[in-house]
């Protein structure tokens, strides 16, 4: 960097009304015997008159980097209920699959104790696929929440019958609270399925 270069920067820093970074000696005493420099001051100091009286428009952008803010934000609070919802729809899947599993031999083979009938496998499996269906599609979840929680609030009852009769295996207790989980976690994935369908629809 030349002299020139140097001073053009303390003039420009002048002008801007910043430290021009030299004293106010060495600028002038420079221009005094620079006719380039001077050149380029009366330049400079005309663009600076001129941009002061003809300042440039800048938009505001406020409104738009709100909305974009908020568009960030909504699209996290989305991610986070997808990931939720496809968390619940592992769950409820895999419990369908697991009442399958337990009720499909009992069908075929008959099973043991006053519980697990045929009737009741075939019930199972009904329902088993009930609950597939919700986690295969979660809009649907609703419509077997009603039927969950008759059925989680009767084997309640039932197994009250059974405490009392003293016919109570904790085999059964697990299987009731099983399918207390099971409505559990149907209401909640059709829930999150309420909430996000206006959006939904919109998109
Ligand atoms: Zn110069």
């Amino acid at each position: 960097m030349n002299d020139c270069d140097a001073i053009r920067i303390g003039l420009s820093a002048r002008l801007d009304g910043e430290d021009p970074g030299t004293s106010v000696d060495t600028l002038d005493h420079h221009l005094s015997g620079c006719a380039e420099c001077r050149g380029w001051l009366a330049g400079a100091e005309r663009v600076t008159r001129q941009a002061r009286a003809h300042p440039v428009a800048v938009p505001d952008l406020t409104l738009s980097i709100l909305a974009a803010v908020n568009a960030d934000r909504r699209q996290r609070v989305d991610d986070a209920a997808r990931n939720r919802r496809q968390i619940l729809r592992i769950a409820v899947g895999v419990a369908a699959f697991v009442q399958l599993a337990l009720a499909v031999p009992v069908l075929f083979n008959g099973g043991v104790g006053p519980h697990a009938t045929r009737e009741m496998a075939s019930f199972d499996i009904a329902l088993a696929v009930g609950f597939a269906l919700a986690a295969w599609r979660p809009e649907r979840a609703r419509a077997f929440v009603p039927v969950a929680f008759v059925l989680a609030a009767c084997l309640t009852l039932t197994s009250g019958f059974d405490i009392a009769s003293a016919e109570v295996q904790l085999r059964h207790e697990a299987g009731h609270i099983a399918a207390l989980v099971q409505a559990g976690l149907l209401w909640a994935l059709g829930r999150g399925t309420v909430l996000r369908s206006p959006r939904t629809v919109a998109a």
